[in-house]
């Protein structure tokens, strides 16, 4: 279905991106899969490119474009022609608003521009050894030490977590209250900050995804993001666009295996036919086809919302479930349309089997969304009981 939300600079945009990813990032990715990781110099490119934070001021390097369908062209072009290793969405989306967003102009000075070129390369870390989904549980701390605030923790799941340089921390700093949270960044090469190990995972090879250790790390106070004691409050805040994000990916890589198995049901053959020519196959593209429109024009309508200062986090919740959701049974229509080749590593589509499944999980588990959307209608056990 025709896309509208989009103006002809978009569609231009969307050109130069597709170009970028193709030449500087899908004939790598094999490499980088087997790596581990991105290298640093991705990022750099992508700064020198302008497609870093292409909301950011331009005092800082950025085109200060207040128009978030630049940002979801980045995601579905690096989902569709890069790769999904490099966790450009993380860094531009997820992260850079936080520094933006709650950060004085002496912080904003001392760091955007390097977020900005690509020199500071970014991890947002709260999950925990012994949490996740319940974000008041985390028991990272940092103490009021009058000129720096002592750090002491761990946290597990980190992307970008062997890669970044300035990473948001959310510790404990009111240990008498569940949700007495604030927000630190620490930098690369900080005394006491060490990285654990790279964890090996089932998919998202060419993403490094680490465990993080804090170890009596003096944060200077001049790190804290925003006010003491809100980060709780500013995590569900920035967590909605995270979610909107993640629902934009989502929908990139369900359209691109749906292409690409579009064209495989074309030209396999079985039984003397095209797999394509039994009702079967039909059938499924067909629904998938509808699923995939409906749902498209979903997110597309909540990025106009965020654009409008309007998007809400039940709203928001309600993309990243639908989105995930539906990314996961398109991928497993998908591989099973390939037969046997959809279960080869060296198949597009079972690759992007295995890197789907976390999208159920991460940014807030499908459990987690409906809890949030189950809320915003009044059904909230501890108002109702
Ligand atoms: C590849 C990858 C990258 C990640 N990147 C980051 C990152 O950059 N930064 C970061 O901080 N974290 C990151 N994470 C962590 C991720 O956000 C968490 O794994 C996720 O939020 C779930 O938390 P958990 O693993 O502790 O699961 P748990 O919270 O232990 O959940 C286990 C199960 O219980 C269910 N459950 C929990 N609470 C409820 C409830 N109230 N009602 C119903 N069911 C419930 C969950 O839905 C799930 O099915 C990443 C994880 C992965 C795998």
């Amino acid at each position: 279905m025709k896309r509208v939300i989009f103006e002809p600079e978009h569609e231009q945009f969307r050109d130069s991106v597709a170009r970028f990813m193709q030449a500087e990032v899908a004939p790598y990715a094999e490499k980088w899969r087997e790596e581990g990781m991105v290298p640093r110099e991705l990022y750099l490119k992508a700064g020198a490119q302008g497609l870093l934070c292409t909301w950011a001021d331009e005092k800082y390097g950025g085109a200060g474009i207040d128009d978030f369908r630049f940002e979801q062209i980045i995601i579905e072009e690096n989902m569709r022609h890069g790769d999904i290793g490099f966790y450009i969405n993380l860094h531009n989306d997820l992260v850079a608003p936080y520094f933006d967003k709650l950060g004085t102009e002496e912080q904003k000075d001392r760091w955007m521009p390097g977020i900005v070129s690509g020199e500071k390369i970014l991890a947002v870390a709260m999950t925990e050894p012994s949490t996740g989904s319940d974000l008041a549980g985390m028991k990272t701390r940092a103490e009021d030490k009058g000129d720096h605030w002592l750090l002491n923790g761990a946290k597990t799941y980190i992307s970008n977590g062997i890669l970044s340089d300035l990473v948001v921390v959310a510790a404990r700093t009111d240990p008498t209250s569940r949700h007495g949270l604030s927000l630190l960044v620490v930098e690369r090469g900080m005394e006491g900050f060490e990285r654990g190990r790279k964890l090996a995972k089932m998919g998202l090879h060419a993403q490094d995804t680490a465990e993080l250790f804090f170890n009596d790390v003096k944060v200077p106070k001049e790190n804290m993001l925003g006010d003491p004691g809100q980060g709780f409050r500013y995590l569900a805040r920035f967590l909605a666009q995270e979610r909107l994000v993640a629902a934009i990916g989502f929908m990139a890589t369900a359209q691109t295996a749906f292409d690409i198995t579009l064209d495989y049901v074309k030209e396999r053959k079985a039984f003397g036919k095209p797999i394509g020519a039994f009702q079967n196959t039909r059938f499924k593209m067909a629904s998938m086809r509808t699923e995939l429109d409906a749902a498209q024009t979903y997110v597309d309508q909540l990025v106009l919302l965020l654009n409008a200062g309007e998007l809400s986090a039940e709203d928001a919740s309600g993309a990243k479930l639908l989105a995930s959701e539906l990314e996961g049974r398109v991928m497993d229509e998908c591989v099973q349309l390939h037969g046997g080749a959809g279960y080869m590593e060296e198949y597009r589509i079972s690759r992007m089997y295995t890197d789907a499944r976390i999208s159920r999980i991460f940014a807030g588990t499908s459990e987690i969304m409906r809890e949030i959307i189950g809320r915003g209608l009044g059904l909230d056990e501890r108002k109702l009981s």
